[in-house]
């Protein structure tokens, strides 16, 4: 079995949740399982250390940014591995001192994400991650908060991809996900 079908199929389907109609992918049966789990971090680390991404002139990772709140679940594992700093974005409210912050579409009205105003130099370059881009709206966000910063977004990563919400579209660079779902 591959790696990606291994991956794939430790993934579980929840039919309406959080509400009717709604199928939620679950990643937490993934991280019960620590050989499931290794696959995945290892499968990201080779894409980012043996791909060429195409805005990258070193490939050098500074920083990897992980989205609240299952983006903070594999971030940080990440960042080690590649010995990047891991900064975090939060919703609104849960960050201390000085904060950029960025607001995004949900599904009723708007919210608003936000990171330390000192986490990213300018010229940083960065990875976002998230476990599911659905329509892009919060990764967006995030990338507006990077640059806000004077940060370079090389890549966004994400486990899971719904593919006809389109999200990578709202991006301001290349889209990375090891499973899409129609
Ligand atoms: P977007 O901003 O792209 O519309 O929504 C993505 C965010 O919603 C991510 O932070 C993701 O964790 C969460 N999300 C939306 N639908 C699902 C789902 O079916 N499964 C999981 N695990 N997360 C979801």
């Amino acid at each position: 079995m591959s790696d990606v079908d291994f991956i794939k199929s430790h993934l579980g389907s929840h039919p309406d949740f959080p509400k009717k109609g709604i199928v939620f992918l679950d990643i937490f049966p993934l991280l019960r399982n620590p050989v499931a789990f290794e696959t995945l971090i290892t499968h990201f680390i080779h894409r980012l250390t043996s791909h060429t991404i195409p805005n990258s002139p070193t490939k050098k990772i500074d920083v990897i940014v992980g989205l609240d709140a299952r983006g903070f679940l594999l971030g940080p594992l990440i960042a080690l591995r590649l010995g990047a700093a891991f900064v975090p974005v939060r919703k609104r409210g849960k960050l201390p001192g000085q904060v950029v912050s960025a607001e995004y579409q949900k599904e009723y009205g708007t919210d608003i994400f936000e990171m330390q105003a000192d986490a990213i130099q300018p010229g940083q370059t960065v990875v976002v991650v998230d476990d599911l881009i659905a329509t892009g709206g919060s990764a967006k966000a995030a990338g507006e908060l990077i640059a806000k910063q004077g940060g370079m977004t090389l890549e966004y990563l994400f486990i899971i991809e719904l593919l006809f919400l389109k999200g990578g579209e709202k991006l301001d660079a290349p889209l990375y996900s090891i499973v899409q779902s129609d």
